[in-house]
């Protein structure tokens, strides 16, 4: 779950890291209240889940109330990249000396959590890895041992920084932050920038925290942070359905049993020159309203032409499927084609209870790759 600048920041100051004093506003007068409120210089900044706000002009300096009030109404309702600007975050405006890059995320190859750290921040951190990779310290946490506080200083003496009152304060950001990385079971905490403010005050201006979804029943608090409006409207409806759901862009829709079983259908609907429109996985499960929960979710994307399930019976009996899938057709109309595989156990009485009783825009088949090139020549 990604959070917002403004969330991130409130898990950074909990952890003891430095960020400046804001507030959340949604309407202009909200922001203009907020500037009067912090007093002097804000920034404006629109809050959505995606970088480069800066650049798109969702980034803005006011040094009244009044101009804090007229940025806040351009930049609600902006588009960047695809997200509609709803919240703003009203902060404490900061001078700027210099910027750092500072973050802490998992090295899938290694293993292990990795921070980076550059002094050439405020860019994109792939410009600087591509362009003056020599600038960039990488230094691996083994997460057994933990974090060492030689780990920090290597940090901030490879990346040159030679003040001492700064190496000191960067050090102390850097244990803190993998303290918030491990404390709140993040994937991802980036600052950038990681600001110097002329008084050599070190502290973040920017946040990126990832929070992994899995964990989030150890911290109900971070998980009531998750903005519901913001998720695209079918993985909304699927999350509240309990479906697991993800959108992909292609015509046929996918319902399988198993999540490595629907990983592999993907791919065969691709080798047979097919595109899927979802990743979804039925679960254990293959009753009614298991199905017809999955099959809502599914039709609700206008872009998909036909239906594929594929279900290998294990546990859950093809025959108890099959009952599930028409039950679940008996309660919704769908016109769009659909192809179901059915094998394993009792696959045979499964086929036949569909043969007899599915409507006619049902087709039933054997194997995963006849099923695939059926569904692929009906869209
Ligand atoms: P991003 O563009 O989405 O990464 O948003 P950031 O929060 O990193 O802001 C982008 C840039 O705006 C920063 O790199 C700063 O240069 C500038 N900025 C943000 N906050 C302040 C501030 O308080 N004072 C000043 N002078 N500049 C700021
Ligand atoms: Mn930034």
């Amino acid at each position: 779950m990604d959070l917002y600048e403004h969330q991130g920041k409130e898990l950074f100051a909990r952890a003891g890291i430095p960020v400046s004093e804001g507030r959340v506003a949604t309407t202009p007068e909200e922001a203009r209240a907020a500037t009067e409120e912090l007093g002097g210089p804000v920034v404006v900044k629109a809050q959505v889940l995606v970088g480069g706000r800066g650049k798109a002009g969702g980034i803005r300096l006011a040094n009244t109330p009044e101009e804090a009030e007229a940025h806040a109404a351009a930049i609600l309702g902006m588009d960047i990249r695809g997200h509609v600007v709803r919240r703003l975050w009203i902060e404490k405006a900061s001078d700027i000396a210099r910027e750092y890059y500072l973050s802490v995320t998992f090295d899938r190859g290694e293993k292990t959590p990795l921070f980076m750290f550059t002094t050439q921040g405020g860019i994109d951190i792939e410009e600087v890895a591509e362009t003056n990779p020599e600038a960039l310290v990488r230094l691996h946490v083994d997460p057994l041992e933990g974090f060492q506080p030689w780990q920090a200083r290597r940090l901030v003496y490879g990346a040159g920084i030679d003040d001492p009152g700064e190496q000191k304060q960067v050090a102390a950001i850097v244990e803190k932050l993998y303290g918030a990385f491990v404390g709140f079971d993040a994937m991802l905490c980036e600052v950038n920038p990681l600001i110097v403010t002329p008084d050599g005050e070190v502290k973040a201006l920017d946040s990126k925290f990832t929070v992994d979804d899995n964990a989030l029943y150890r911290h109900p608090d971070v998980a009531e942070m998750r903005d519901v409006e913001a998720a695209d409207p079918r993985e909304r409806l699927a999350r509240e359905k309990g479906v697991t759901y993800v959108k992909l862009d292609g015509e046929i829709g996918i319902l399988g049993n198993g999540a490595g079983l629907v990983m592999a259908t993907l791919d065969v609907i691709d080798q047979v020159g097919g595109r899927p429109a979802n990743f979804c996985d039925l679960g254990g499960g293959g009753d009614a309203q298991g199905v017809v929960d999955a099959l809502e979710v599914i039709t609700s994307d206008e872009q998909v032409e036909a239906i594929l399930f594929n279900i290998f019976g294990g546990i859950t009996r093809c025959d108890e499927v099959a009952r599930g899938i028409l039950a679940a057709l008996g309660q919704m109309a769908i016109e769009d084609p659909i192809v179901v595989r059915l094998d394993g156990t009792n696959a045979e009485e499964g086929r036949r209870l569909l043969t007899e009783a599915a409507p006619a825009n049902v087709y039933v088949e054997e194997t995963m790759l006849s099923a695939a090139e059926k569904v692929v020549s009906l869209k």
